[in-house]
């Protein structure tokens, strides 16, 4: 089993001609509404990918929360683990023009109220292959949730998005670290993915730094060194392609595939979901996966 202990937003999502200004009102093209969040993206990418999957999280009293549980419910995953709090649910507004630029409002909701995980969320996660964590929780529920699977001998990958100072407990309880080529810049202060994957290794024991279509690159402090290319497609929306990955990933790792089979059936989770519009709904299933390698 995996764990994903992480956030669940409702993406709504507008499409317009030109962002409006300040005090205008304008008339867009479209709109939807999109469940998200990088937890929640993740947990559907795993399940999806062949693990049974446990989601621990927040959603609001409202009918995006509803919606939320539903859709991780449909995708597999377990959601007892996913509370029902007072208020809103976490959304991200998100507003995308014709040049393809976007502006987006990010606003926590119940995905703030999660402090660390406790009873059950426990139980879940010391009986997990891995433990999936991301940042948007609050930062003390995720170390917190990393220091109990590290209790517990569970390995902890973590996504560093949205990109911020790690505190040194939080990177002290994880084991492997996956970001992507802006946010492990943004994390080590160094770029290009060699020199920012020698400045993760001296803080965690296994890194990936995901670099879109220029597919993916591994070391471990042992000293390992890998490049894994992607996979060549047709991308029509990049969008969670990383989840998808990390998801993937951590599947192969949890039923004991070496690094290298790890990152070929990531990649190739990850090249079908650019090839299809949207987040979740994008993310292939275990056969889908399968053929593709075969
Ligand atoms: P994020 O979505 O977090 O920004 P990336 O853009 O680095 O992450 O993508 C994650 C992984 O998805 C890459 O390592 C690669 O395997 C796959 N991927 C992303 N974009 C493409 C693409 N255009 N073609 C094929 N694979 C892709």
């Amino acid at each position: 089993m995996i764990s994903v202990f992480g956030s669940a937003n409702m993406d709504l999502v507008a499409y317009v001609t030109e962002a409006p200004k300040r005090g205008e009102t304008i008339t867009g093209h479209r709109f939807r509404t999109v469940p998200g969040g990088k937890g929640a993206n993740q947990a559907i990418a795993a399940a999806r990918a062949g693990a049974e999957v446990a989601f621990l999280g927040a959603v609001g009293d409202d009918g995006f929360g509803a919606e939320m549980r539903a859709t991780l419910t449909e995708a597999g995953v377990d959601v007892r683990g996913l509370r029902q709090v007072p208020g809103p649910s976490g959304i991200a507004h998100i507003v995308v023009d014709d040049h393809g630029g976007n502006s987006i409002i990010v606003v926590p909701g119940a995905n703030g109220t999660v402090t660390g995980p406790c009873g059950d969320d426990l139980a879940a996660i010391a009986a997990s292959q891995a433990l999936l964590l991301q940042l948007e929780l609050p930062m003390e529920a995720v170390v917190a949730a990393a220091q109990a699977a590290q209790v517990s001998g569970v390995p902890v990958i973590l996504t560093p998005a949205p990109a911020q100072p790690l505190p040194e407990e939080l990177l002290d309880a994880v084991t492997m670290i996956v970001p992507n080529e802006h946010e492990a810049a943004a994390i080590t202060g160094v770029t290009g993915p060699d020199a920012a994957l020698d400045a993760l290794l001296e803080r965690v024991q296994e890194a990936v730094i995901t670099l879109g279509s220029e597919g993916a690159l591994y070391g471990s402090r042992a000293g390992e060194r890998l490049r894994m290319p992607a996979v060549t497609v047709q991308a029509v929306d990049t969008t969670a392609a990383g989840d998808t990955f990390v998801g993937a990933l951590a599947v192969a790792r949890s039923e004991g595939s070496g690094v290298e089979d790890a990152l070929r059936f990531a990649s190739a989770a990850a090249a079908l979901s650019v090839q299809r519009e949207g987040a979740s709904t994008s993310m292939p299933t275990r056969p889908e996966i399968e053929d593709s390698l075969s």
